[in-house]
């Protein structure tokens, strides 16, 4: 028998998936074209056992060593993806290289360049997001992408990222500012989006394909704006303990 908190993820993840797909169809795009990445840091393994359960296939981690301990607990599911979504130091990179299957918020050159080195070691490689700063927030981690204007300097360090051999890089990630209100949310996608297309014109869309956006708060919005990933956690597992 389920235990009363899995059949409550259960039924958060069904619910959130629906949205996700109607969202999808209010303006025409195919639901199977976006990916739902359940975050589940700072939650414990039995909370990712009840979103497996649920049917997540992607789970979003934003801390390796917590990540680590249950990435191994769960090695028997192995068609189940482990995206790092949170800002990654650069002396932990070894952990991404050795258990994550995406990084999504690849932030700088200098951690590219070390993932880089180790990558070469494993003879592994590595499908990569770019996180982008789209709001100018000093808080948030990301290239420089507010200012459309300039996206011009963006260029040398995305071209030098995408010359390291063991990085694909696939697409977009950005964490806009927090709002209560999820239209305010929209011209951020918005512009990650256009930025997506700016790289694509420059260098393919292969490169550009992904844009991973939206949280519990303003998922729908994201979908709206071309999210192909939306990260949700609390409006699924619920909210995180306190640490
Ligand atoms: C925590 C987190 C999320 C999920 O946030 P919820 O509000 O719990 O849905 C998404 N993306 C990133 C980068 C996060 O750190």
């Amino acid at each position: 028998m389920m235990s009363a908190f899995a059949e409550v993820i259960r039924q958060k993840y069904a619910l959130v998936r629906r949205q996700i797909d109607q969202a999808a169809q209010s303006v025409s795009r195919r639901p199977e074209d976006v990916h739902l990445v359940v975050v589940t840091k700072a939650q414990p393994v039995e909370v990712v056992q009840a979103a497996v359960a649920a049917g997540a296939q992607i789970l979003g981690e934003n801390y390796p060593e917590e990540a680590a301990v249950k990435i191994k607990a769960l090695t028997q599911k192995d068609d189940l993806a482990w995206h790092m979504i949170g800002h990654l130091q650069s002396r932990k990179a070894g952990l991404i290289v050795e258990d994550f299957d995406v990084l999504e918020s690849l932030d700088s050159l200098h951690l590219a360049r070390k993932l880089e080195r180790l990558l070469v070691e494993k003879e592994r490689q590595l499908p990569v997001f770019l996180e982008v700063n789209v709001s100018g927030e000093q808080s948030k981690n990301g290239l420089a992408g507010w200012e459309e204007s300039h996206w011009d300097r963006l260029i040398p360090e995305v071209e030098e990222i995408m010359l390291l051999q063991h990085l694909s890089v696939q697409g977009l990630m950005t964490m806009p500012p927090l709002f209560d209100d999820p239209e305010l949310s929209r011209p951020f996608f918005a512009r990650l989006h256009r930025l997506a297309d700016f790289l694509s014109h420059r260098y393919g869309s292969q490169h550009f394909q992904e844009l991973s956006m939206g949280t519990s708060m303003d998922f729908q919005t994201a979908v709206q704006e071309g999210a192909t990933y939306v990260r949700v956690g609390t409006a699924i597992v619920g909210p995180r303990p306190a640490k």
